[in-house]
């Protein structure tokens, strides 16, 4: 997987082809789907969800920049996987979760892969981001937002960056925003597809 998908593409921070080479990617996939657990595809984990393709994954990692010793914010936990990834990055992740099934899963893969002492598992709207941990010097949206909600700019600390798939529910662009000072200044990384991010600054979906 690291080598055919994402060396040979444009992933080249050796820090998270490290990551993703040393975390079992399978554990954090429903058995009836383990069998493609290292092909470049996303995969669905029950509630309508799915673990991202690994290739967005390491893209979303690589544009948040980090060096070990950050404090990341993740909205959208899914199973954990990309949680567990930047954890090996970082030095602490807060990671939110809306549907309490996942989020208990997700707990129980991270203990798992023994990487529960750097991962906080939250049940939560994460839209609104966690202002508790706050502030965050990156923070990573693993789910399809209409705009970058502005309260998760404001818990990212001067210098951070947001990574946030921003468009309409059918197809986004991963806009990687910069926070310095009261300005900020966002780039954009690939077109995507994401599912929803819902809650109080997501889709108001039925
Ligand atoms: N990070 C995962 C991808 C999860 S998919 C990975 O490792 O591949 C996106 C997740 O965002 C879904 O589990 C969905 O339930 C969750 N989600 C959607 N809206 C949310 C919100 N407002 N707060 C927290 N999680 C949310």
């Amino acid at each position: 997987m690291v080598d055919q998908h994402l060396r040979r593409r444009n992933i080249r921070d050796e820090r998270v082809l490290e990551a993703m080479a040393a975390i079992p990617r399978e554990l954090f996939m429903p058995e009836d789907v383990r069998s493609g657990a290292y092909d470049d595809e996303p995969a669905p984990i029950g509630h309508g969800q799915t673990i991202s393709q690994p290739y967005m994954t390491a893209l979303m990692a690589q544009a948040l920049r980090l060096r070990g010793t950050e404090t990341v914010l993740e909205v959208g936990t899914g199973a954990g996987y990309h949680a567990a990834v930047l954890a090996m990055l970082a030095s602490r992740v807060v990671t939110i979760e809306l549907v309490p099934e996942l989020a208990d899963a997700a707990r129980r893969n991270l203990e798992t892969a023994g990487l529960s002492d750097r991962v906080l598992v939250v049940t939560g709207d994460g839209s609104i981001g966690y202002p508790s941990g706050a502030p965050y010097d990156a923070i990573s949206v693993a789910a399809a937002a209409p705009r970058a909600p502005d309260c998760l700019l404001e818990q990212l600390r001067d210098g951070g960056r947001l990574v946030i798939p921003v468009g309409s529910l059918e197809e986004q662009d991963l806009l990687v925003i910069t926070r310095s000072g009261g300005k900020t200044k966002t780039k954009t990384a690939a077109r995507c597809r994401f599912v929803p991010l819902r809650g109080g600054e997501g889709w108001k979906l039925s």
